[in-house]
């Protein structure tokens, strides 16, 4: 009796961060058959659930990194080291210039999230978007930096999960180093609007 040949896909993931890491940790842990391939511009990622620890001074920024190398041996994944410029859907194929063209029947694009940022005045010069990660930690480190005992004010601009977590880090991170935070998280809507009445309180 001839046994079925299993379903080989090519799976590519393009962008190694916090959705495609935890989808490699899943295969890693109940492996399916077929090819993927991950594509990265760097060998790690920060960890964005990692980010509201790190503000509030409980990791150091090093310790947000996962290592895309690992993750990818565990998973059985290969990792390619570039920034996806386009694909080319008439082949089926990633673009990834100085590499060959990858081959994909599945392609999935997590390449981060991006703050719409209101044309407001002063924005640019005054309000830090949350992602990218790098650029938001390394100005909270300056601010910190700056920082001397006292009232600070601090506004969050957007009451969802993430900027609430974020506005508690801030004050925890903020009374640590011996100033006394005034925090403000503006919404257009309800602060927490997704949560049930519990968690909101
Ligand atoms: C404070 C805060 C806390 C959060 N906490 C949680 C949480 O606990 N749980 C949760 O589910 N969500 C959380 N989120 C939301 C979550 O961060 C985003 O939804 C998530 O980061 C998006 O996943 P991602 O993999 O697309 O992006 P990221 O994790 O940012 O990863 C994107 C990756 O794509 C790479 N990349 C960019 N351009 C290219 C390119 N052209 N080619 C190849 N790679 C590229 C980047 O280098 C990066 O490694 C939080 C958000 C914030 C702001």
């Amino acid at each position: 009796m001839q046994l079925p040949l299993p379903l080989i896909k090519n799976v590519v993931l393009v962008g190694g961060g916090h959705a495609h890491a935890l989808l490699l940790k899943k295969w890693a842990m109940k492996p399916v058959v077929g090819v993927r391939v991950g594509v990265n511009p760097s060998p790690t990622a920060p960890y964005t659930g990692m980010l509201p620890g790190h503000i509030a001074g409980h990791y150091d920024r090093d310790e947000l990194d996962i290592d895309l190398v690992r993750l990818g041996q565990f998973a059985d994944a290969r990792l390619v080291l570039g920034a996806v410029t386009g694909l080319d859907r008439q082949s089926k194929t990633v673009i990834v210039p100085g590499r060959p063209p990858i081959p994909y029947d599945v392609c999935s694009i997590n390449v981060d999230i991006t703050s719409m940022m209101p044309g407001l005045p002063g924005f640019a010069e005054h309000a830090v978007a949350a992602k990218p990660l790098d650029g938001f930690a390394a100005r909270w480190a300056e601010f910190v930096d700056q920082a001397s005992g006292g009232p600070l004010s601090v506004v969050v601009i957007g009451g969802g999960v993430g900027g609430c977590e974020l506005a508690l880090a801030m004050q925890h991170r903020l009374r640590t180093i011996g100033a006394t935070p005034n925090m403000a998280i503006v919404d257009a809507n309800e602060i927490l609007a997704e949560l049930g009445e519990r968690s909101r309180t």
